[in-house]
């Protein structure tokens, strides 16, 4: 019998992970199983707990809340025995749909019980490892403004406000991008580097992303005019913007961003700026509980 420790962050999603504790504890109950229950305290305390967990021998590691707990988590346990785990709980769970847990808590709860294993690739930039997604450029801006907080604006449209409001402001910077071939010289809107297919809360920018074949997708989108990308950005909810003639896909199982000016990057929930990225996978190296039959 597996065990469980469930990383809750009580203040992601407006509190909806810490909603879902009585379902939670109901059901591991009944299924009698080894479990503990830790509510994290503030930024980074769930890759401490995670850590701790692994060492006190819980073979399941589940971040309950969205993907800035799982990150958090996945870097506690990196190099661990554990294997991580998610329950939606945040505003994106990016991460949980890309290893296809049910929303409904009973059924994801049910997937945990029955710890059906997939072993998946492992992303690493700035001494930070990460498991679905990174966006550096315009993306990781509008992520930072409306992390900020938008006056009179919530959720979707305070995100759009967001969008408008980089948009007017942002600067382009030039890069230099290399995936071990020689540089590729552009101006990007946005360089996205996936493990998944989604970030952002179900924004496919690459779309085609398979989890398990030690290659990382790519989306390089150049730059358009301020029309342009108000026109084709919205493609990237149904997972059409790979069809915009400026949305460059690859493949590749490293990539070099050299900047002209610091960048900001969105990494599963957490916003970091640099000049000088190093992004680099290893295959199939991480356990997790995947909902799939
Ligand atoms: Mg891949």
């Amino acid at each position: 019998m597996a065990s469980y420790k469930f990383i809750i962050n009580p203040v992601a999603g407006n509190g909806k992970a810490k909603k879902i504790l009585p379902l939670l504890r109901k059901i591991f109950n009944k299924a009698a199983v080894d479990y503990e229950i830790y509510f994290t305290t503030g930024p980074g305390d769930a890759t401490g707990a995670a850590l701790k967990g692994a060492r006190d021998g819980f073979e399941i590691m589940v971040a309950v809340g969205g993907d800035g707990t799982v990150n958090e988590v996945l870097n506690g346990i990196v190099g661990t025995e554990a294997k991580l785990a998610a329950l939606p709980g945040g505003k994106g769970n990016d991460f949980a749909t890309a290893v296809a847990m049910p929303r409904n808590i009973e059924e994801a709860c049910k997937a945990l019980l029955k710890g059906e294993t997939k072993y998946i690739d492992l992303g690493k930039v700035m001494d930070r490892y990460f498991i679905n997604s990174v966006g550096v450029g315009f993306d990781a801006a509008v992520a930072r403004r409306a992390n900020r907080g938008v006056r009179f604006f919530k959720g979707v449209s305070a995100y759009v406000y967001a969008f408008f409001e980089t948009l007017y402001r942002y600067d382009f910077v030039d890069a230099e991008i290399d995936f071990g071939q020689g540089p590729i010289k552009t101006t990007p809107i946005l360089v996205a580097v996936g493990i998944g297919q989604a970030y952002g809360g179900g924004m496919k920018i690459v779309p085609d992303a398979i989890q398990d074949d030690g290659l990382f997708d790519i989306c390089i989108f150049e730059k358009v005019s301020r029309p342009l990308m108000v026109y084709h950005f919205p493609k990237v909810f149904s997972g059409r913007l790979k069809y915009v003639e400026q949305a460059k896909m690859f493949r590749a199982e490293e990539v070099k961003i050299k900047l002209s000016e610091p960048c900001p990057l969105h990494m599963e929930g957490e916003i970091f700026t640099g000049d000088r990225m190093h992004f680099t996978i290893q295959p199939r190296v991480m356990p997790v509980i995947t909902g799939k039959k």
